[in-house]
């Protein structure tokens, strides 16, 4: 325990929490997206401490859900965010695949059913919402109501406008209600992006990840760059950060990912739930 503490302590020189809060004057252009902000070592390293740190992860989520279970409404909600092939559908896997499924609500958002659009935008968002214990996963969320409806004009200006705000005052509510956001953007280069599309369509096991779409949404990169630095700058808050995570990596990704997880757990102050009743009584009915 001691020899893994101090292995970590040298290998992030800056907390993941610190290291990838996005700064209030990001440019997300600028944003190297192979870098591993924070941390030090590579990828045998960063493998190795992430099975390190997963049982930390699996503990902490099963007080949440002890918790969640004897009455406490907390939560952690989850938020990816990112391009196609950034890889928010393997932070999926790796988060779920850390902890108990029971504990974990998960929701994607594609483009939205008709029963879907006949309401306002946060409708499903609010439906989708963790569940007391749980850790919420978000892949795409209501972000996508300012990225691609603005980049492609979906509604007028005035219309996703005042959305930022909005959105603002929505995640107040639900952090005022016991949930902890964590806003994840994943940051890929156009070059990436450009090799794991090509991989979709060289593989034969993953075709069914390839969309033609992908490639036109492809040909409106700096439009996304645009609604990304927009979506940084105008929805930042304090309540709920963005963190802008490099992640050409993908184990650099993963394990961040879990690093933020255990620190928002962590700063909950979890204990395991009191007994409902008397533990003595129990014992000697028992026998
Ligand atoms: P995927 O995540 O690969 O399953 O793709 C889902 C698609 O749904 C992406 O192209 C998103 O941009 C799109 N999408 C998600 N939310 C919305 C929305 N509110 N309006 C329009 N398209 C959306
Ligand atoms: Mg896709």
């Amino acid at each position: 325990m001691a020899k893994s503490a101090a292995r970590r302590g040298k290998l992030w020189t800056t907390p993941a929490v610190q290291a990838l809060r996005a700064a209030k004057d990001v440019d997300v252009a600028e944003l190297d997206a192979a870098g591993t902000p924070g941390f030090r070592g590579d990828k045998v390293a960063g493998a190795a401490l992430l099975a390190e740190r997963e049982p930390r992860l699996s503990a902490l989520q099963e007080k949440l859900y002890a918790n969640g279970r004897s009455g406490d409404h907390r939560a952690v909600l989850l938020v990816l965010q990112g391009m196609d092939t950034a890889g928010k559908g393997g932070i999926v896997r790796h988060v779920i695949g850390a902890v108990d499924p029971q504990g974990v609500d998960h929701a994607s958002f594609g483009v939205p059913t008709e029963e879907e659009k006949q309401h306002h935008y946060l409708w499903r968002i609010r439906n989708a919402l963790p569940r007391a214990g749980r850790i919420g996963v978000f892949d795409r969320s209501h972000y996508e109501d300012v990225l691609v409806v603005r980049v492609h004009n979906l509604v007028p200006p005035d219309v996703w406008e005042p959305r930022y705000d909005e959105i603002n005052a929505f995640e107040k509510e639900v952090v005022d209600a016991g949930t902890a956001i964590v806003k994840v953007a994943l940051v890929i280069s156009k070059d990436e992006q450009h090799d794991r599309l090509r991989e979709r369509l060289e593989r034969p096991d993953k075709y069914w990840k390839y969309n033609p779409g992908d490639v036109d949404e492809r040909g409106f990169w700096p439009d996304y760059q645009q609604a990304y630095q927009a979506m940084l700058d105008r929805t930042n808050t304090a309540h709920a950060p963005w963190f802008l995570l490099p992640a050409d990596r993908k184990w650099f990704a993963r394990l961040a990912v879990t690093e933020l997880l255990i620190h928002t757990l962590e700063s909950m102050d979890l204990d395991w739930p009191p007994p409902n009743f008397d533990v003595e009584t129990e014992l000697r009915r028992l026998g």
